[in-house]
């Protein structure tokens, strides 16, 4: 594979094997197995599917899962004393509601039940506003991930220009302030969907962080010669030569971006793997004390 690449795949399997030796010290040492309980309410298939996965790497890395699903017709009440039970249960360290949610529970209410020194997905107010402020906290998965890419891969962001399109509270935003903070230094600008005339940003990009959730939204017009481009974006785009029927994609242009780029995340294979093991990495780090005593 090119040096080019940032391999998500092997990042995430190198944290994986941290994770999975750190947890048996863990349970040696101190007799704490990483409990991590999932709420599935409803039927959508993707979240299945996710949930499943995440089961999968909590039983690969040795931690404790419970998995709750209930139906779509469930009460926003029913949900709320399911939380508090796990709240008090001393054997689960990490507590994720799958989102999306049926649409007749408010999420804000549900996220903000969760104890915030559970929230291993960091969406609670209490983490994200410490993210922000630059404290201790649970970092929500898919910018950790990112964070750690750029890490591993060794790449230099102090002093670089980061420019990140999307402003989501799940990707957008928190990867603004994480690229902020004072052990990544990067000038952060943030694009939207309402930014005017956005390549003359993106074209100032040293480190172009797109998480749209557009198909190939990023062309190589957009880069300019040796950025560091990382491509959040899962998409699915028609193709019949394969035979689902589609194929996945990310928000960048992948065949065009390639030569102008020094480093590329590809989709699959890039930010989509680091998402699982950071999450793995927050219920590590719960269960240890490490965030929250
Ligand atoms: P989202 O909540 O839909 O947010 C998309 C952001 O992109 C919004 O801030 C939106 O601006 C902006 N945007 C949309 N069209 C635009 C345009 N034409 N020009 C500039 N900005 C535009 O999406 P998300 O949850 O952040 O996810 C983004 C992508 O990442 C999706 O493809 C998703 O599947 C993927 N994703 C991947 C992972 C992973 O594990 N790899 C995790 C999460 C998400 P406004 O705010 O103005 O609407």
């Amino acid at each position: 594979m090119s040096g080019k690449i940032i391999d998500g795949k092997f990042y995430s399997s190198q944290i994986k094997n941290e994770i999975k030796e750190e947890t048996q010290k863990l349970k040696s040492e101190r007799g704490i197995t990483p409990g991590l309980a999932f709420i599935l309410a409803g039927e959508n298939p993707a979240s299945k599917v996710y949930v499943k996965n995440k089961g999968k790497a909590c039983d690969e890395l040795g931690f404790k899962s419970v998995t709750i699903t209930l139906p779509e017709y469930t009460t926003e009440h029913q949900i709320l004393d399911l939380i508090s039970q796990l709240n008090d249960d001393k054997e689960i360290h990490g507590i994720l509601v799958q989102l999306p949610l049926p649409k007749h529970i408010n999420e804000e209410k549900i996220i903000e039940h969760i104890d915030f020194r559970k929230d291993v997905d960091g969406f609670h107010p209490q983490n994200t506003g410490r993210l922000s402020i630059g404290n201790k906290c649970f970092i929500p998965c898919t910018p950790y991930g990112i964070i750690e890419l750029l890490k591993r891969k060794e790449i230099e962001t102090k002093g670089k220009n980061a420019v990140v399109i999307g402003r989501s509270n799940i990707v957008g935003k928190p990867i603004s302030s994480l690229m902020l903070r004072k052990d990544i230094n990067s000038t952060v600008t943030v694009c939207h969907s309402s930014t005017k005339n956005i390549k003359e940003f993106t074209l100032n990009a040293d480190i172009l962080i797109a998480a749209i959730g557009r198909a190939e939204f990023v062309t190589a017009d957009m880069v300019k010669e040796g950025c560091v481009i990382i491509d959040v974006g899962i998409n699915r785009i028609e193709d019949i030569s394969n035979t689902k029927g589609y194929r996945l994609t990310g928000d960048v242009n992948f065949n065009e971006c390639f030569e102008k780029a020094s480093f590329i995340t590809p989709v699959p294979g890039g930010v989509g793997p680091m998402t699982i093991a950071m999450l793995m990495k927050n219920t590590l780090d719960s269960a240890s004390g490490k965030i929250y005593k």
